[in-house]
């Protein structure tokens, strides 16, 4: 075995689908990759992975990769050369500068993209064009976190590693789905409950965790924030608080209190359709714990008040003093994608700069600045679904989208391919023909994770290296080498020449990454940020020694419960969610040209079956769904895993046009678009 193993060539890698970040051996031969293997000292994985991260890389490979930059003319996208393709984009950005400004142009950023890629991006859009407008896919999926964990606790990401959550001896599970969604993860929690740790699920799906919980709470859709002040209000009525704690490292008390006394389990019950004795027993099983803690997902963020969703649940373990102690693991998104966490980290947002320094406060611009050698815009840019209004109406003149399928994620997907039509100039760096890809003025060949040095930040904030494997195919580049390129067609600079410079760059604009090097993550593995100098091991834990708020104090907040943009009427009677399967990833692009297609070749609608009856669907019939924003059409899976009133879907599928469904609402806070819930109706069941 050992001489067999000998010819290929081993490279240890981040996994690029979701934001567990497992560590993976890939060994390559002539060109290929012959296996991957989950590597047995990965800090999260320890020996681990799922199906996409071993077997989903067929489409490194695809004879449907795109290897020439292609331009288009009268005729449709042409193949031409990278000069050719930079000098139309420099061109191009140069008019819109000229003639209407550095605003008239946008870039959307990915988890695609490493975090040296991404930094590259804000940095060329802010010192380059002098614009704000960068943001990234966290728009969609986790901004609500960012938001409500900053305000909550004082930093953007979750309280606590992954390891120190195992811990547990009360997991409390909401609007998450991590047998699925995040494999890894939700295997190791089911191992822990399966050895005793109590688990409450919340989530109107019976998900993959539900059949082994303590109590499954299935509230409506929409009603989560309604739901979390009724498990408030329990810990406070049945006195299972920590009253030291909020004595002495929380406010808000008294207004939380007052507002709470609104939100008895009975009238939550009649808000939320959860039984009020299934909500006693939750918030008495996560308050009597000595170790609780929460794990949430989309089914938080993804509401048109996902951040007060993250507040109200970050109040829950603020009352039990469960955050930044050692009795507890605090408040832990799971963040979706592979480097969502990463790409806000780097600055590619509109209204922070990297390491969470805000546009609009002088010292960290004027840090920026200094490292950059550049003045920078002083006021915020646009976020995603702002980009696709200002392209409607002709003020956006150039829109860059880097590694993200706008038309396959985004929701009310009619209105944004209108947007792209409206914009003048689409560059799109891709793998593929991507539905948005066809609808772009340049198309630029990029390499995959793959084929790509950098790092990546995962969801419980470890940067993890990431090693090229293989070279990109053709004349593919990094989005790396991408972006120099284009600085360099505008007559710029952008400096660090490499990915390590890039970092170290980085460390020297944002502080809590000052510690963190490609040669310190070589030797060490992994590291979590805060980490402000290189003997600093990073933080795991956050907060043992105070909130990152201006008292160190953590922040309740009294937040009211308010309906959904949409609600089930009689014209569109049923509520659809949106969400992900196991064997895909995102808008499954790779995934679908790799091997686990096979092992769900398409998508379904999830009915059940009382609602089947109603509208004489039988299982496997092709149904056509209609919401207030547009069409789909998806065969039937009859199942009692979605609740009366409820479908499911994925956006895995372009065929399915899942996003043509769900409406531009979206987070008042953040405007991450309410995903989870939407008004539809059936049509046309045939056989
Ligand atoms: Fe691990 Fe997620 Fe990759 Fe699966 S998709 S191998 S759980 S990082």
């Amino acid at each position: 075995i050992g001489t067999h193993l000998a010819a290929f060539t081993r490279t240890r890698t981040t996994c690029g689908y979701c934001g567990v970040g497992c560590a993976l051996d890939v060994l390559t031969r002539e060109g290929e990759v012959a296996a991957v293997r989950p590597a047995a000292d990965g800090p999260v994985n320890r020996g681990h992975a799922c199906v996409k991260g071993r077997f989903a890389h067929g489409f490194l490979r695809s004879p449907e990769r795109i290897t020439e930059p292609l331009l288009r003319r009268r005729s449709g996208l042409e193949p031409v050369s990278w000069d050719e393709a930079l000098g139309h984009i420099a061109r191009g950005l140069r008019a819109a500068v000229t003639e209407a400004g550095p605003d008239a142009v946008a870039a959307i950023t990915s988890a695609r993209a490493t975090n040296e890629e991404n930094y590259l991006i804000q940095k060329f859009m802010r010192v380059v064009i002098g614009t704000n407008n960068v943001d990234n896919c966290s728009r969609l999926c986790h901004s609500p976190s960012a938001a409500g964990l900053t305000a909550a606790f004082g930093l953007s990401g979750g309280t606590d590693a992954f390891e120190d959550v195992e811990r547990a001896d009360c997991l409390l599970v909401v609007g998450a789905n991590p047998v699925e969604a995040h494999p890894v993860v939700g295997a190791r929690l089911l191992q822990r409950v399966l050895h005793g740790t109590r688990l409450v699920v919340v989530d109107p799906r019976a998900v993959g965790l539900a059949g082994y919980a303590d109590v499954h709470l299935r509230p409506r859709p929409g009603t989560n924030v309604a739901l979390f002040n009724g498990l408030a209000n329990v810990l406070l009525t049945d006195g299972l608080v920590d009253e030291e704690f909020l004595r002495h490292r929380a406010v808000g008390l008294p207004e939380l209190t007052a507002m709470l006394a609104g939100y008895p389990p009975d009238r939550v019950a009649s808000i939320t359709g959860v039984p009020a004795d299934d909500l006693v027993a939750a918030a008495r099983l996560y308050g009597v714990a000595e170790r609780p803690a929460i794990v949430y997902g989309l089914g938080v963020t993804e509401h048109l008040h996902g951040t007060d969703g993250v507040r109200t649940l970050a109040n829950l373990a603020i009352l039990r003093g469960a955050v930044g102690t050692d009795h507890g693991f605090g408040v832990n998104p799971l963040r979706g994608q592979n480097n969502v966490q990463g790409a806000s980290d780097m600055g590619a947002l509109p209204d922070l700069l990297p390491g969470y320094g805000r546009v609009t406060d002088g010292v960290a611009r004027g840090r920026a600045e200094r490292v950059w050698g550049a003045r920078l815009p002083d006021h915020e840019g646009l976020r995603i679904p702002r980009m696709f209004a200002a392209a409607r109406s002709g003020a956006l003149r150039v829109l860059w989208i880097v590694g993200e399928d706008v038309c396959a994620t985004d929701p009310d997907t009619n209105r944004v391919i209108e947007a792209l039509e409206s914009c003048p100039l689409v560059i799109s760096q891709e793998l593929f023909l991507s539905e948005t890809a066809r609808h772009a003025d340049v198309v630029l060949p990029a390499a995959s994770w793959l084929e790509k040095d950098g790092t990546f930040v995962n969801f419980d904030r470890r940067f993890q290296r990431v090693r090229p494997a293989l070279a990109p195919p053709g004349q593919a580049r990094t989005d790396f080498a991408i972006v120099h390129a284009i600085a360099a067609a505008c007559g710029a600079d952008l400096g660090c020449p490499t990915p390590a410079e890039a970092l170290a760059e980085c460390g020297r604009v944002a502080p809590v990454f000052a510690g963190i090097s490609h040669q310190r993550l070589d030797r060490e593995g992994a590291i979590p940020w805060p980490c402000p100098d290189p003997g600093h091991p990073g933080e795991a834990k956050l907060y043992l020694d105070g909130f990152a708020t201006p008292d160190g104090r953590a922040r309740l907040a009294a937040r009211p419960y308010l309906p959904p943009g949409e609600s089930p009427d009689d014209d569109y009677p049923l509520i659809l969610i949106t969400g992900r399967r196991w064997a895909h990833y995102n808008s499954g692009n790779m995934t679908r040209r790799s091997g686990t297609i096979e092992l769900a070749p398409s998508d379904h609608l999830d009915l059940h079956p009382a609602d089947a009856a109603r509208h004489a669907v039988r299982d496997g019939d092709t149904v056509l769904v209609e919401s207030r924003h547009g069409q789909a059409v998806l065969p039937a899976r009859l199942t009692e895993e979605v609740a009366p009133g409820q479908v499911f879907c994925t956006f895995h599928f372009p065929s399915s046009r899942a996003n043509a469904l769900t409406s531009d609402h979206a987070d008042t806070v953040t405007s991450c678009p309410e995903y989870k819930v939407t008004a539809v109706r059936l049509r046309g069941a045939r056989g």
